[in-house]
């Protein structure tokens, strides 16, 4: 049985998801723009427009710096902080509701005060960040001036993900049948791998910034797993297994099947 609260919420969460209409043009306007939607199976692709059109019903979206929000900014936005929850669906993103959306990069003041108490203040430019419990600020470039192999939308709600179960550590609620031991040797062979590629300045297949700590780590390996799969399974097959357990999709399959099998690396050439 249900209570009176409970059958309220669902009601009003009915009411408001009633509001809000996205039409067809504006679902493939938004979807032209994250090509590599094609990489997700039809029943994905059907269930991501489902969770993206009740998280604009539940979240509120505000434009900061006077940036002002459009139907398609909320909608791509919405699309893509939905991939993280195709298997675990909305309720992982619980107890909080604003999106904050910059124009371009921004900068958070920040305050540290170090082990001899001196206390050091500094603006900090980032492209987004998440809050445990609050907002999740993310920053819209225009086409042009995106910044290249990255994924602000992704890789700020894959930190929501992992503050499910308190600590950003990289280690986020595993669903039954994951086990933790083979998160935890994947993901750490994975990022020390990883650790010693960036610091020999070899061309990595995530970004860089991975090599921060085990949560941006995880945040990098999830934009990486979604915008180019093939890549993060060649370089990182146990992660990418890990991932496609733990988001319950196979993008690298969807990209060889929109792209066909990449080319292998041709190391005898034939006379
Ligand atoms: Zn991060």
């Amino acid at each position: 049985m249900i209570g009176i609260l409970e059958r309220f919420r669902r009601w009003r969460r009915a009411r408001r998801l009633d509001a809000v209409t996205v039409t067809d043009e504006m679902w493939e306007r938004a979807e032209a723009r994250l090509p590599f939607l094609d990489y997700l199976e039809a029943d994905h692709r059907r269930r991501l427009r489902e969770l993206a059109r009740a998280f604009i019903a539940e979240k509120q979206f505000y434009g900061a710096h006077g940036f002002a929000l459009t139907d398609e900014v909320i909608v791509t936005i919405a699309l893509q902080a939905c991939l993280p929850v195709l298997r675990i669906g909305l309720r992982a993103y619980r107890g909080w509701v604003g999106v904050i959306v910059y124009p371009g990069d921004f900068v958070i003041p920040r305050k540290i005060i170090d082990e001899t108490g001196v206390v050091h203040e500094y603006d900090d430019e980032v492209l987004g960040e998440a809050w445990e419990g609050g907002p999740v600020l993310v920053s819209w470039h225009d086409e042009a001036d995106a910044p290249e192999g990255v994924n602000v939308v992704i890789h700020e709600f894959a930190h929501k993900l992992d503050m499910e179960n308190g600590e950003v550590d990289g280690l986020p609620l595993l669903p039954a049948g994951m086990s933790r031991k083979a998160w935890a040797a994947a993901f750490s062979a994975g990022y020390e791998l990883f650790c010693r590629q960036v610091d020999a300045h070899e061309d990595t297949a995530l970004d860089p910034y991975g090599s921060e700590s085990p949560a941006e780590f995880f945040a990098v390996a999830s934009e990486g797993f979604f915008e180019a799969p093939c890549l993060l399974q060649e370089d990182f097959p146990a992660i990418y297994e890990q991932l496609r357990q733990f988001y319950g999709a196979d993008p690298a399959a969807g990209e060889r099947r929109v792209y066909g099998e990449p080319p292998q690396d041709a190391g005898v050439e034939s006379p």
